[in-house]
C-alpha cells in the first residue's frame, strides 16, 4: 500500500518501537475560529513541538509523554498567534465550480460553465486547458466529481491491466476510493484500490501508484524483490515517490469533502 504518511520500510521494522499515545483532538479557538488540534504524546520527544501542515493547515502538538496532554494543550494555547499566522498561509480548499482552477492530470485547468446543453456533462478542452461543465449550475459540482472519478477509474484500470499483463497477474478487482490516508492498497484477495484524487496528480505519479499496487499482487511486502517488480514496470519511480512526499497532501485541497 502507499500511505500518505511516509513510513520507512526498514528491515528493522520488527524491532519494537516505543508505543505512541493516540492522544486526543481538541478544539482551540484561534482568532475566534474553532481549530481542531491533535495532541500526541511521544516517549521519544524531548520537548513540545507544534506543527501546522503547510497544505492542509492541520495542527498537531507532540509532547514528551511525561509532560502530559494538558501541558501540550497549554503549550498550543501559548502559540496561538504563531498557529494563526501559519494557517493564514495555507492555500484555501478548491470547491468544484465554474471559475475554479485545479490540476487535472497534473496540469492546471480552469472550470468554465458551457451553457445548459453540451455533448457531455463535462467536456475536456486539452489544448485550451479548460473543463467545460454543462447543465444547471447547481449540478456542476456533482457532474465534475463524477467526471473526475470516472477519468481516474478509466486511467487506473487501463494501467493496472497493462502492468498486470507485464507481470503475468490479473487483479481480482479494481476499485476507486476516497480515503484520506492512502493512495492505493492491495488486499490478500488480490483486490486493488486507488484514491480517485490521483486524477489531480501528474500521470507519472498515478502510474507509479498503480505499478506499486500491481507489484503487490506478486509480492505482498516491501522487500527487494517487490521493488525490482516496481522498477520493471516503472524504471524511474523515485521522482514519483518524491512528488507524493512533497505534494501528495495538497491533493486533498481539491473537491474537499463537505
Ligand atoms: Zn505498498
Amino acid at each position: 500500500m502507499i500511505s500518505l504518511f511516509r513510513r520507512k520500510p526498514k528491515a528493522s521494522a520488527v524491532k519494537k518501537r516505543p508505543t505512541r499515545s493516540n492522544g486526543e483532538t481538541v478544539a482551540l479557538a484561534i482568532e475566534g475560529e474553532p481549530v481542531s488540534v491533535k495532541l500526541r504524546l511521544n516517549p521519544r520527544a524531548r520537548r513540545v513541538i507544534v506543527k501546522v501542515h503547510p497544505s492542509t493547515g492541520e495542527v498537531t502538538v507532540v509532547a514528551p509523554t511525561r509532560a502530559g496532554l494538558a501541558h501540550a494543550l497549554d503549550f498550543a494555547r501559548g502559540e496561538q498567534d504563531w498557529i494563526a499566522r501559519q494557517r493564514a498561509r495555507v492555500p484555501q480548499p478548491v470547491v468544484l465550480a465554474p471559475g475554479a482552477r485545479l490540476p487535472f492530470r497534473g496540469q492546471s485547468h480552469e472550470i468554465r460553465h458551457g451553457g445548459r446543453n453540451g455533448p457531455a456533462p463535462v467536456c475536456h478542452d486539452a489544448a485550451g486547458r479548460v473543463l467545460w461543465v454543462h447543465g444547471r449550475a447547481e449540478h456542476a459540482q456533482r457532474r465534475l466529481t463524477d467526471f473526475f472519478k470516472r477519468e481516474a477509474r478509466n486511467l487506473c484500470e487501463a494501467q493496472a491491466l497493462a502492468y498486470g499483463a507485464q507481470l503475468g497477474v490479473v487483479p481480482a478487482r479494481i476499485t476507486m476510493r476516497d480515503t484520506a490516508s492512502r493512495w492505493g492498497s492491495c488486499s490478500a484477495a488480490r483486490a486493488i484500490s486507488f484514491s480517485w484524487r490521483l486524477i489531480f496528480a501528474p500521470d507519472f505519479v498515478r502510474d507509479y501508484v498503480v505499478a506499486h499496487e500491481v507489484a503487490h499482487l506478486k509480492e505482498m511486502n516491501h522487500g527487494p524483490r517487490f521493488w525490482k517488480l516496481v522498477e520493471k514496470l516503472q524504471p524511474d519511480f523515485k521522482p514519483a515517490q518524491e512528488w507524493l512526499r512533497l505534494h501528495g497532501r495538497s491533493l486533498q485541497r481539491y473537491a474537499p469533502k463537505l
